[in-house]
Formats: C-alpha cells, sequence, structure tokens
C-alpha cells in the first residue's frame, strides 16, 4: 500500500464562506478528516460523505487530544495510505501548532501541502469594522499570544517592546488574561486611553464586540460577561469601527432560524438567510444510503466507456459512482472520452475535486430543461446515456430523453431514508430558548419536523413560525401552531423577505 497524503488546511475564523477554494478541494479528497473546535460543522459536508471524521478540539468540559497524540494520529493515517485533510481554524500556523504536525509528518516522510486560511485577527477585526492597519493611523499590525501574558524577566513576551509598538496590536488566546495584558501594556509606557476592542465569537451570527480603553476595558468586558473564544485588538485603529461596522447591522444579524431541510432547498434557504446575519441550524429531514443491492452500480461503473454521456445530477450521485469505480479497482480513467454533464454548481465543483471537468452545466435543474441542454449537443436518437441518480429520483428526465430517442440509463446509486441526526441539538436550542424562528416550505417539511422534535416541544418553546404558503400554513395549524408569517410569493425569496419585514417591526 502506498503512503498517503496530507493537507494542512486552514477553515478560516468561522463563516464557512471564509474557507479558501483550494481548502474547499482537498476536503472533497478527504478520506480522513481531523478537525477542532471552532470549525464550522458546514465545512465538513464538502468532504465525502464516507470519509471518517475524528474531532480532536476542545468541548466545555472535556479535553482536547494532547498535540502529541493529534500528531501520531495524522501520521499513522497518512501511513495506512489515507488522504489526510488535517481541518484547522483560521491559518494552520498562526498559533496553530500547525509547525508541529507539519514536523511530525515530515519526520514520517509523508509529503504534505499547506493551504494557508483567514486568520482570527484579519477576519475578526474586519468583521468588527476594524481595519488592522490604516493609513497615518496604524503602520504595523502584531500577532500576540495573550496565553503566556506574565511580566516575568523570563516571560514569552517583551513588554517593553509590546508597549512600544507603533501600530495594533491583536492578542489571541487572551481574554482570560485580558487585566494582565492592559496592566502590563500600561505599565511598559503604553497610553491608558489606548482604544481596545474585545472581540467574541467573531465573524459568525454570535459575534459581541466591546470596545474600551486599555484603562476601561477590563470592566467593560466583565459586565458583557465576555469568555473565549476572544480576540483583544489594541490601538487607534479601534476608534474606526464606529464608522465601519457592517456586519452586525445586516437584517437578520444574531436571530437563530431552523431550516428544515427539504434537499436541494434547504442550502438556498440556509445561504439567504446566512447572508442576511442569520444563524441557520440545520435540521436534517433526510440521510443519504448506499442503495441495498450494489451490483447494478458497480456494473454500471465497469461498462462507464460503453456510454457517451454520463449525467451526474447531485454530489452524491459523483461520490457513489466514484466509490463504485473505486470498488471495481478503476478510478477516473474510466470516464476517458465520455461526454460529462452536471446539474448544479455542486455538482461540478465535486467533479472538479475527482479530476473531471464538465462538459455541460445546464442552467436549468427540471428534468425538461436537462433534456433539452443534451439535445442542444447534438442529435439524441441511439444516444447512450448513464444517469447515476438517487433512488427517489423523479422519472420524468429518464422519459423526456427516451422521448428524443436515447437509450437512458437510469441507476440507483443512493438511498434516501429520513433522518433523526440534529434532533437532539434542535431540542436542546428549543428547551433554551435559543430559536427565534422555525422556517418551514413545504407540508412534508412540517410532518417530518413534528414527528422527529415533537409538536408539544414546539408549542412549549413558541418561536416564531415562517411558513411558504397556505398549504404548509394549513399543516401547521392543524398541529396546533399559528404560522407568524407566510410567504407571499411562496417562494424561498419570498418567506426570507417575510421574516425579514417581521423583524423590521
Ligand atoms: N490558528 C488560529 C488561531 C488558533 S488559537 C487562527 O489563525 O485564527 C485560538 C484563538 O484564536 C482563540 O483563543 C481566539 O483568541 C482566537 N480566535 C479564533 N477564532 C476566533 C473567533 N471566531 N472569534 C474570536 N477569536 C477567535
Amino acid at each position: 500500500m502506498g503512503l498517503g497524503r496530507a493537507y494542512l488546511v486552514g477553515a478560516g475564523p468561522g463563516d464557512p464562506g471564509l474557507l479558501t477554494l483550494r481548502g474547499r478541494d482537498v476536503l472533497g479528497l478527504a478520506e480522513v478528516v481531523v478537525y477542532d473546535a471552532l470549525i464550522s460543522a458546514r465545512l465538513l459536508d464538502y468532504a465525502p460523505p464516507a470519509a471518517e471524521r475524528i474531532y480532536v478540539g476542545k468541548r466545555a468540559a472535556a479535553h482536547a487530544l494532547p498535540q502529541e497524540d493529534i500528531n501520531k494520529l495524522l501520521v499513522e493515517k497518512a501511513l495506512a495510505g489515507k488522504t489526510v485533510v488535517r481541518l484547522k481554524g483560521g491559518d494552520p500556523y498562526v498559533f496553530g501548532r500547525g509547525g508541529e504536525e507539519a514536523l511530525a509528518l515530515v519526520e514520517a516522510g509523508i509529503e504534505f501541502e499547506v493551504v494557508p486560511g483567514v486568520t482570527a485577527a484579519v477576519a475578526c477585526a474586519a468583521y468588527a469594522g476594524i481595519p488592522v492597519t490604516h493609513r497615518e493611523v496604524a503602520s504595523a499590525v502584531g500577532l500576540v499570544t495573550g496565553h503566556e501574558a506574565d511580566d516575568k524577566p523570563d516571560s514569552a513576551l517583551d513588554w517593553d517592546a509590546l508597549a512600544r509598538w507603533k501600530g495594533t496590536l491583536v492578542f489571541y488566546m487572551g481574554v482570560s488574561n485580558l487585566g494582565v495584558i492592559s496592566a502590563n501594556l500600561t505599565a511598559h509606557g503604553r497610553a491608558a486611553d489606548t482604544p481596545v476592542a474585545v472581540i467574541h465569537w467573531g465573524a459568525t451570527p454570535r459575534q459581541k464586540v466591546v470596545t474600551g480603553t486599555l484603562r476601561t476595558i477590563v470592566d467593560a468586558a466583565a459586565v458583557a460577561n465576555l469568555k473565549a473564544p476572544a480576540l483583544i485588538l489594541v490601538g487607534e485603529v479601534v476608534a474606526l469601527r464606529k464608522r465601519l461596522a457592517w456586519f452586525e447591522r445586516r437584517p437578520l444579524f444574531g436571530r437563530r432560524i431552523v431550516v428544515t431541510r427539504s434537499r436541494a432547498q434547504a442550502s438556498e434557504l440556509a445561504a439567504q438567510l446566512d447572508a442576511l446575519g442569520a444563524e441557520t441550524i440545520e435540521a436534517p429531514a433526510i440521510r443519504i444510503e448506499p442503495p441495498q443491492d450494489m451490483r447494478p452500480l458497480r456494473d454500471a461503473a465497469r461498462r462507464a466507456g460503453e456510454f457517451d454521456w454520463i449525467v451526474f445530477t447531485s454530489v452524491n450521485g459523483v461520490d457513489a459512482f466514484f466509490a463504485a469505480l473505486a470498488d471495481n479497482r478503476q478510478d477516473a480513467r474510466a470516464l476517458g472520452g465520455r461526454r460529462i454533464a452536471a446539474i448544479g454548481p455542486a455538482t461540478a465543483a465535486r467533479l472538479a475535486a475527482h479530476g473531471i471537468r464538465a462538459d455541460l452545466q445546464p442552467e436549468a435543474f427540471t428534468g425538461a430543461a436537462v433534456a433539452t441542454a443534451l439535445a442542444a449537443q447534438g442529435s439524441l436518437a441511439g444516444v447512450r446515456i448513464l444517469l447515476p441518480r438517487a433512488d427517489i429520483a423523479p422519472k420524468e428526465l429518464v422519459e423526456t430523453l427516451a422521448g428524443k430517442g436515447a437509450i437512458a440509463c437510469n441507476v440507483v446509486a443512493y438511498r434516501t431514508a429520513p433522518d433523526l441526526s440534529g434532533r437532539d441539538a434542535v431540542r436542546e436550542r428549543l428547551a433554551q430558548g435559543e430559536v427565534d424562528w422555525l422556517t418551514f416550505t413545504s407540508s412534508s417539511t412540517v410532518k417530518n419536523f413534528l414527528e422527529a422534535v415533537g409538536a408539544e416541544a414546539v408549542r412549549a418553546a413558541r418561536p416564531k413560525i415562517a411558513s411558504i404558503g397556505p398549504t404548509t400554513s394549513a399543516t401547521l395549524r392543524e398541529a396546533g401552531l399559528e404560522p407568524t408569517v407566510e410567504a407571499d410569493p411562496h417562494t424561498i425569496p419570498g418567506l426570507v423577505d417575510a421574516i425579514v419585514q417581521r423583524e423590521r417591526k
């Protein structure tokens, strides 16, 4: 067995949109993902469903896996021939101990690549409305650990130099030492009225920013009860926040909204709510499973060379097909010379991660539109088309293709099953009063959700409820729940708009 390969990937500070394109691509190749606390769960969705996901971070009570054990784990998995992605908060080499992990890989003779990430200082400052450098205000920025903030002669930090620093200072891991840090800076000569910001959960919908000066910040942060994770920013640039804060001004900033997943719709709805500053809580309604009988898919993969077109309609279909190729001891070369269509940008991106560029990416997703796009590439008479899809995929596409003379071969690549995961998390957040809105995009999502979570738990928590239209509202009322708003038009943008209008009141 050959050696595997390891990637040290920076995940950015919390907003999943701040992962780099390279980071997303290598996640798509992962067989093992080793990840920390502070990583958005949504990023893990970029890894193939079959990838092993290993959490090594710190949770409130439990301790993190010691660094040495993490190093060992990475080496062990790579030596076993796996493609390992080590997903780390911010940038891997900024207070992330990424250097130690890289050294362990080098010592074991394992090839590795580092994918830089947006480090917390830069991202949190930007989201708090603070440029870390600014003409005539700050010409330098220093990234400092606040972990060892004492002022002993053998201290890791040179407080004289830090106090004299002409520019912005950003302290990581320092919020519990905030008092020591501000006292040391002033004791060594920094003006007590220097502006300071403490940024808690920066670049996430939970972001909280407290500002003051070296003299007042300890009390201000105590009043706001700010805890880790937080960054401390010291310098005149903090004053710009008054004019430049943009993130917290978005219409749904900080609202906690449950999105009930009905396949493709959920991500569109979640993306729109995210973009308005909401924290979306996804309550999955379905789960992806392998087909009961794997033989038809493996057989189709083996005969891939006999098809003129292979049409992928989902990320799951891509993953299942490549897994079947691997089971046959085949690889992407089996698709050499075939023409490939990808429905939707996510499907195209997943193909790209496997080294395949789609020849055709139809704009619309309906069966008829896809068939028309294929026909526009040339007559479909006698053309052989393979469609690796879900068990419940609508028949329309296959029928339309057949109607145009094609020999369309639908093969079940994966199954969908009801998904109860995430149920406990949603229940918990409802019970804690941490849900502002529930959203429903169809009657079936109402039924799925209430069956999983329990109508009683919902009634007791009294969240606001957004319904996409009259049919969905009727189903809600049958369950004794009155929608707070109903979308008009009955579309995802209409639903989002209804929530925004209501929140403006
Ligand atoms: N490698 C990471 C830093 C790891 S050290 C990076 O480049 O960003 C962890 C510290 O980073 C935390 O204690 C906190 O000070 C800071 N941090 C990381 N994410 C943060 C966030 N979203 N908001 C505020 N501080 C954050």
